[in-house]
């Protein structure tokens, strides 16, 4: 920062230097110019009168003068001194030499700038040849002191520094105060990165007032939030995975133990056990396969691949699958198609498969004997909605989103019962929301289930 202050001040220096350094010339040029034309016009009007005594080069000396501090002194070729405007000088007649009238008496005109001892002043003097028919008969020298304007400089000159000075501090001042506006949030930032790249995502910045840095505070807090959901989800995963595979290699274990302990077991108890281990294995298989296809999905390793679907092919098909277990427990199985179904449409027909088969399982599995799903298909210019009715039990309208949560189950008991993993509608959920499409849940306790898979038309 000081180094940035002390840069600033010496530019500034500098600069007053250059431009005091034009405008003293320019000042004493204009002196310089003026003083030599009216040495010429002495000159000229003194050339005929040298060493005439007829009073001529006075007379034109003191009218070219008249109103100026300027001292006029004529001298003739041999220095000797014809008139002098300062009579109490006593120069009269007397050998007046200077390197200036030399130069002039060699033809040329002549410029110096001296000090005045007497005064401590500057002063400008020229000097031009007197000629008369071709030769030098003398010289005019003329000499002015520069002290108002060397006065008028130096006051500039001292304006200047104080403006630069003024400048410098003022602009240090204001540097200072916009590196402490926007370094402090500059290293706040710095710091919930380092955290984030830590894993800890709790860490929020302050948002004050409303500019781009705010803004950014705010977008940055928002990503952190939206970290904290994720690996607090991936934790929640883990865990809950971990405790899914227990269960059923826990009872494995307790199978084989038993068998394991049993002296000369009877067969029929085997065969029991060894039917209740390939439950559980059937079981694991299931969970780690849904867990592969949730996995799937959420690495979006599994691009969305849209092919032309007939899905009332798709649903018939997903009906005869579940024919055998509606069977089971007499659940009637309706249909209802609306004419626009015949449409072309592009969906990912694996996953959609997926979703539909997930849903139509559910129903069934979780409507009491003798029930009925209904599964309905309806195409509009702009949706395309797969409704999946039953009346089973129903859901609790506090429950109709958490049964999307992977692993969440309504009834812990009842759904494993039914071989529920709590990852099927997680999975549906996931294969929608890859179509840009939802799935609604309407629901009565008691009455029944309405599942409504609602996705965008995407014509062929
Ligand atoms: P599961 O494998 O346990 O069925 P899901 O993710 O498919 O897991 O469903 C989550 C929970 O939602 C189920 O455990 C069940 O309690 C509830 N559920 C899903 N579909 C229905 C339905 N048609 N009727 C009543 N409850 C349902």
């Amino acid at each position: 920062m000081a180094t940035y202050f002390f840069v600033i001040f010496i530019t500034l220096v500098l600069m007053s230097i250059y431009i005091l350094g034009v405008l003293s010339e320019s000042m004493y040029e204009k002196e310089r110019v003026d003083m030599f034309a009216k040495a010429n016009i002495i000159a000229d009007t003194t050339k005929n009168h040298i060493g005439i005594q007829d009073g001529q080069i006075g007379e034109s000396i003191i009218r070219t003068l008249a109103g100026t501090k300027i001292r006029g002194i004529i001298t003739d070729s041999a220095y000797t001194v014809l008139f002098d405007t300062n009579t109490e000088a006593e120069l009269l007649g007397k050998i007046f030499m200077r390197d200036i009238i030399k130069t002039s008496l060699g033809g040329e005109q002549a410029y110096s700038v001296y000090k005045n001892p007497s005064e401590n002043s500057n002063m400008i003097a020229v000097a031009v040849p007197i000629k008369q028919n071709e030769s030098i008969t003398g010289s005019v020298y003329l000499t002015e002191s520069v002290a108002n304007t060397d006065k008028t400089i130096n006051y500039i000159k001292m304006n200047l520094f104080i403006f630069s000075g003024l400048i410098s501090i003022l602009v240090g001042m204001l540097s200072l105060g916009m590196s402490y506006i926007v370094t402090s949030p500059v290293d706040e930032f710095i710091l919930v990165a380092k955290e984030i790249s830590k894993g800890n995502f709790s860490k929020r910045l302050k948002v004050k007032g409303h500019n781009e840095l705010s803004e950014m505070a705010q977008t940055m807090n928002y990503m952190c939030e939206e970290l904290e959901q994720i690996e607090n989800n991936r934790k929640k995963f883990v865990s809950d995975a971990s405790h899914e595979l227990k269960t059923p290699l826990a009872t494995i274990k307790l199978i084989c133990d038993s068998i394991v302990s049993t002296e000369n077991p009877d067969p029929s108890m085997v065969k029991e056990f060894l039917n209740d281990l390939n439950d559980e294995v059937d079981r694991l298989t299931r969970i780690v396969d849904r867990l592969l296809t949730l996995t799937k999905l959420d690495s979006k390793q599994d691009q969305t691949k849209f092919e032309t679907v007939d899905l009332v092919e798709l649903l018939n098909g997903v009906i005869r699958k579940l024919t055998p277990a509606a069977n089971k427990k007499n659940i009637s199985i309706y249909t209802e198609f609306n004419p626009e179904f015949a449409k072309p449409m592009l969906l990912d027909r694996d996953k959609i498969l997926e979703a539909v088969y997930n849903i139509a399982d559910n129903a069934i599995k979780y409507t009491p004997d003798n029930g009925f799903v209904r599964i309905g298909l309806y195409v509009s210019h702009e949706t395309i909605v797969i409704k999946i009715e039953d009346n089973g039990p129903g859901i609790p309208e506090s429950e109709k989103d958490r049964i999307f949560e992977r692993f969440y189950r309504l009834d812990d008991s009842r759904a494993r019962e039914t071989g529920g993993t709590g990852l099927g509608l997680a999975i549906a959920k996931e294969a929608v929301a890859m179509h840009g499409g939802r799935i609604d849940v309407l629901s009565e306790e008691g009455v029944g289930s309405t599942f409504l898979i609602i996705l965008p038309y995407i014509g062929k």
